[in-house]
């Protein structure tokens, strides 16, 4: 028999990328990783109900002892973001990659940890949660209230897939307990003056968007340019988005994660995280000029990704268009940015327009019954870690269920150091063993409370 880490190093080698145009995605891959996850969970393929929705996401349920209950739902997507240099049409574990210092389709397990894209993002969270499904049933474990494991195929691109779960959720009247999906991991580097480990745990989330510039011209040869043309009134609007950035918010989130800190903060800075409602102006200013996550925390930010010109080098272009990936924080929404940057342009030639459309997703509840039960499964699980409120950064299928649960949480109950933070959709993803085993162990305890209440 595989030991755990074993499964979870199985599945990393099925290249399941996904990919916005589901038209290029091979799902193949995907249909090979459902067979794959049948042979090495055999009793939750055996004792559960599974279901397959078009998009590929996959549902397990649970069935609980008491119907009167709520479920719980543990979301993951088995979809992966793709590793540039490695051929998906020959076999992929063997292929190297630029950048990568081991194969990433391997699934190399060696120095107790397991390497490989997925490996943090986010296959191990699927194969701790059928991990800790499969040992409660081969204990003949049965929860109090249903546990339903939805996967979902396609986050990384926008997860329409668990919209479908969501809509069938809806037409059974499936009004979920507590979600828990990936999102924050136990650090010990989160905030400066806290030393100890804290659990991230995501309550909301920032919106997402990307919104496009479209600048207009006259066309014409090269040879003789008129003023102003598409690209150059492009290029003074990137600029100007670029140094008027949006306002700096302090929200009840980051103040929530700061208290929180607080209590584990040493020096000066203890008594500021403590008094941070008050000395909010001071703390969003500092956050901001710090730059990077910090500033990510107090203000919507535009990151410009793609630009287009003309199909040819001495073609004076009718449209030039540019991306720009926008990340909204709460208390903003998409359409304040769009209309934020058509002042700021101040050029009619230009039109600006949101192509995907993601706001902050709502604030979930703190310290309820399912707040206190993931607490209890973190301390089971990872020892003395304070769990603390925060807000995602990045996008998650947890957005979707955010709108039918007020007690989704997006937290990956692993350790991650900075290195392997920055690995996310990077290089030399990996996970240590000894790691993975807590996951499993947090899952199992989540599991194992499902007769609380509230
Ligand atoms: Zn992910």
């Amino acid at each position: 028999m595989l030991k755990p880490i074993e499964k979870l190093a199985k599945i990393i080698q099925i290249p399941t990328i996904s990919n916005p145009d589901l038209k290029k995605i091979d799902y193949s891959q995907f249909d090979k990783f459902e067979k794959l996850i049948a042979e090495l969970w055999p009793l939750v393929h055996q004792k559960l109900e599974k279901k397959v929705f078009p998009l590929k996401a996959i549902v397990f349920e649970f069935p609980g002892t008491d119907k009167s209950l709520e479920p719980i739902v543990l979301l993951a997507h088995y979809d992966v973001v793709p590793v540039p240099g490695i051929d998906t049409k020959k076999d992929v574990t063997k292929q190297t990659a630029p950048g990568w210092d081991f194969l990433p389709f391997a699934g190399i397990i060696e120095h107790n940890k397991v390497y490989g894209r997925g490996s943090l993002d986010d296959k191990e969270c699927i194969a701790s949660i059928l991990e800790a499904t499969e040992q409660l049933l081969a204990d003949g474990f049965s929860p109090k209230r249903s546990i339903l494991l939805c996967f979902g195929s396609d986050e990384e691109v926008n997860g329409h897939s668990q919209e479908e779960v969501i809509a069938w959720m809806k037409q059974n009247k499936i009004n979920p307990w507590m979600v828990i999906d990936e999102g924050g991991a136990v650090v010990d580097d989160a905030l400066p003056a806290v030393s100890s480990k804290m659990a991230m745990v995501g309550i909301t989330e920032k919106g997402v968007s990307d919104i496009v510039l479209i600048a207009k011209a006259e066309t014409g040869h090269a040879s003789t340019p008129a003023r102003n043309g598409s690209v150059t009134r492009l290029a003074k609007a990137l600029v100007k988005i670029e140094k008027h950035r949006g306002q700096i918010k302090m929200s009840q989130v980051v103040i929530k994660m700061l208290q929180t800190a607080g209590k584990k903060a040493s020096g000066p800075m203890k008594f500021v995280y403590k008094h941070s409602k008050g000395l909010s102006p001071l703390l969003s200013y500092l956050f901001a000029k710090m730059g990077g996550e910090t500033e990510a925390l107090v203000r919507t930010t535009t990151a410009p990704t793609q630009l287009q010109g003309a199909p040819a080098h001495n073609i004076l272009p009718p449209v030039a268009k540019a991306n720009i990936n926008v990340r909204v924080i709460t208390g903003e929404t998409i359409q304040n940015t769009v209309d934020r940057f058509k002042k700021i342009i101040n050029d009619p030639q230009i039109e600006v327009e949101a192509i995907m459309k993601n706001d902050p997703a709502p604030i979930s509840d703190v310290g309820g019954v399912q707040w206190k039960l993931l607490e209890k499964a973190l301390h089971k699980s990872h020892g003395d870690v304070l769990a603390t409120p925060y807000i995602m950064l990045g996008g998650s299928d947890a957005r979707h269920y955010s709108k039918i649960c007020k007690t989704t949480y997006r937290f990956s109950p692993f350790y991650m150091g900075k290195d392997q933070r920055s690995s996310l959709h990077g290089f030399n993803e990996y996970l240590q063993i000894d790691n993975f085993i807590k996951g499993v162990e947090f899952y199992k305890e989540i599991i194992k409370g499902s007769s609380l209440k509230n």
